[in-house]
């Protein structure tokens, strides 16, 4: 039997002012998938992130765990179980590591967020080591790592990543896409926007395929890497 659909989006249309940056997408996450949204700058990815989060005015409808998320704001929809780790890490300089994992935690972790800092630090034994360090003295993989670690402290279901690989070694990358195998085991549904199609395609279950905010092709992600337009498109190949 299929697992439960996480994270469902029917007819999500964005739009900012009279550009339209999603149009009319429908996209399911299922617990223990990684989905990713795949397409060029400015195909849409990031404003369909942000309008689950309700950072972007969307219409269409978003549910996460089976909670519709029309009108939450977004703590709201944080506890209903959708957390993003957004694009460029947004860490908190001059705090450090713990306490950037902190505020990841939900109002009401109480005696819990210590034991979500262990379970995070070791998830990420570079945080364990830097706990105390300003996260502004953190590489760039380490801030990653702390970006996705912070949003996991909202105990989410649906976690959203934006472009976690942008700028890292490949040795990083290689770390997410294992993160990434970890956190599907623990049953989390994963919505990933990448541009690095090559990584989002190996890392990946299925993918959905974006051009200037419409939905161009979807499927299996094995099936997608070995399709001969899509190797062209966005493989290079
Ligand atoms: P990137 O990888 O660069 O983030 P993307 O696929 O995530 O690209 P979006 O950032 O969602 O794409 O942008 C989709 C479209 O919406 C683009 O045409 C972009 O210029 C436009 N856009 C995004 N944010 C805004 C905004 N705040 N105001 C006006 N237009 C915007």
């Amino acid at each position: 039997m299929p697992e439960a659909a996480m994270l469902e989006i029917t007819g999500l249309s964005i739009r900012y002012g009279a550009v339209t940056a999603v149009d009319g997408v429908d996209l399911t996450v299922r617990a223990g998938e990684v989905v990713a949204l795949i397409g060029a700058n400015g195909a849409g990815k990031s404003s369909i992130l942000k309008g689950v989060l309700g950072l972007a005015a969307a219409t269409g409808s978003i549910s996460v765990a089976g909670t519709p998320l029309a009108g939450l704001p977004t703590h709201a929809r944080v506890r209903a179980g959708v957390a993003l780790s957004p694009e460029g890490r947004h860490v908190f300089p001059q705090m450090t590591v713990l306490e950037n994992l902190e505020l990841g935690a939900t109002e009401g972790a109480g005696a819990d967020v210590a034991a979500l800092i262990e379970d995070m630090v070791a998830l990420f034994p570079r945080l364990r080591e830097r706990a105390g360090q300003r996260a502004g003295s953190l590489s760039g993989g380490e801030q990653q790592m702390l970006a996705i670690g912070r949003a996991l402290m909202s105990r989410p279901k649906v976690l959203m990543l934006d472009e976690p690989t942008l700028g890292l070694a490949p040795i990083i990358v290689d770390q997410i896409v294992d993160l990434l195998a970890v956190l599907k085991a623990r049953g989390m549904a994963v919505l990933l926007a990448e541009q690095n199609a090559e990584m989002a395609l190996a890392a990946a279950d299925r993918a959905t395929v974006l051009e200037t905010g419409r939905v161009v092709t979807e499927g299996a992600a094995a099936t997608l890497a070995a399709d001969p337009a899509i190797r062209r498109a966005y493989l290079g190949l």
